[in-house]
């Protein structure tokens, strides 16, 4: 059932009598291990990618892939930067300080604070929100319940940038290796910034694309709207960001969700779906609460994506693709 907090006004419509909170488990790399009705049951991402090296095509070659590879290496390593508590083992050479609680007096302050902090460590922009438990997941991949205690109030949600020159040379791994890397990237950031939090003596949770479903928090802090193609669309940078998050105890203003008109421009302008190589974007005019996949949450008024559709490409592809984020006219500006 959704909780009972504060619902947010979002630039997007929630049916609270359906919603649900999410299962990571039904997400499609969740569905790839665990839901033997799907025809990609057990098909991983990279089963192709011999086959496909073996050709020898420009943006697909042993080199490319190695790239790919070698960005994805931070965030599949660095499990610390996604720990609840810092890691007992972490490696420094520095004796820990004993330090005072930080005292918060001024929430604005604070909240202003954090966000240049972030931008010190590679955030393009950050926001904050009210953690809403609605868009927790209700469990995690391996299906353990997913429960964030309540003193974690805020959520400080961070935009890594991708580079959308790279971007254009999607589906190749050329683009590939840019959305690795910006996941690499996620886990520098929500890493520093936990320590950060911490190193003022407040609680803090850092995390990547789990625990908590990023689109919504991002869209409740004010950083932009869900687009056509089923992702965060910022003003400044279009699709082409990494959104990660980390919760806290930490005293913050919140920021507001904000109706940038880009939702309303989706409903004209199509080109992402028009660019879709397997039409996994929707073309209606309108957005609606009809899925389309069974990795579609029911109770969001959206265009839902064929996610299905897109992962098999995906596989097909030896990687993944984003011409929907290079496509956009955000992105293009
Ligand atoms: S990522 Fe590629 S395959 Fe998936 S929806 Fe976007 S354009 Fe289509
Ligand atoms: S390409 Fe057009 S329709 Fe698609 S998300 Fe961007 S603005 Fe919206």
């Amino acid at each position: 059932m959704p909780t009972e907090n504060k619902k947010p006004i979002l630039p997007v419509e929630v049916d609270y009598d359906t919603y649900r909170r999410f299962d990571q488990r039904k997400n499609v790399f969740g569905r790839m291990i665990h839901d033997i009705d799907a025809d990609f049951h057990k098909v991983g991402m990279f089963d192709l990618v011999k086959e496909i090296i073996d050709e020898n095509v420009e943006g697909y070659t042993h080199i490319d892939f190695a790239r790919v590879r070698g960005a994805w290496a931070v965030y599949d390593h660095f499990h610390e930067a996604f720990g609840w508590d810092e890691s007992a083992d972490a490696n420094t050479v520095m004796e820990e300080a004993t330090l005072d609680k930080y005292e918060v007096d001024d929430k604005e302050k604070m909240a202003k604070l954090v966000k240049e902090t972030a931008g010190i460590y590679g955030a393009c922009k950050a926001g904050i929100t009210e953690v809403n438990h609605d868009w927790l997941y209700s469990r995690d991949m391996n299906g353990k319940p997913i429960d964030i205690p309540e003193e974690y109030k805020n959520a400080v949600v961070m935009l890594i940038k991708i580079d959308k020159e790279a971007l254009e040379e999607s589906p190749s791994m050329v683009a590939g290796a840019q959305n690795a890397l910006g996941y690499s990237r996620m886990a520098f950031v929500i890493g520093c910034m936990a320590r950060f939090i911490r190193t003022l003596g407040y609680k803090a949770i850092p995390m990547g694309n789990d625990t908590a479903l990023s689109i919504p928090l991002a869209v409740q802090a004010g950083l932009g709207e869900m687009g056509r193609n089923g992702l965060l669309i910022t003003p400044e940078f279009g699709p082409a960001v990494k959104i990660c998050k980390v919760f806290t105890d930490l005293p913050l203003a919140s920021d507001e969700p904000r109706d940038f008109g880009i939702a309303g421009y989706c409903k004209k302008c199509k080109r992402c779906a028009d660019t879709c190589e397997v039409d996994a974007i929707s073309s209606e005019d309108e957005p609606s609460y009809q899925t389309v996949s069974e990795s579609n949450n029911p109770g969001i008024k959206r265009w839902a994506v064929d996610v299905d559709r897109c992962y098999k490409f995906w596989v097909g592809n030896g990687g993944d693709c984003s011409s929907c984020i290079s496509e956009c006219i955000f992105t293009k500006g």
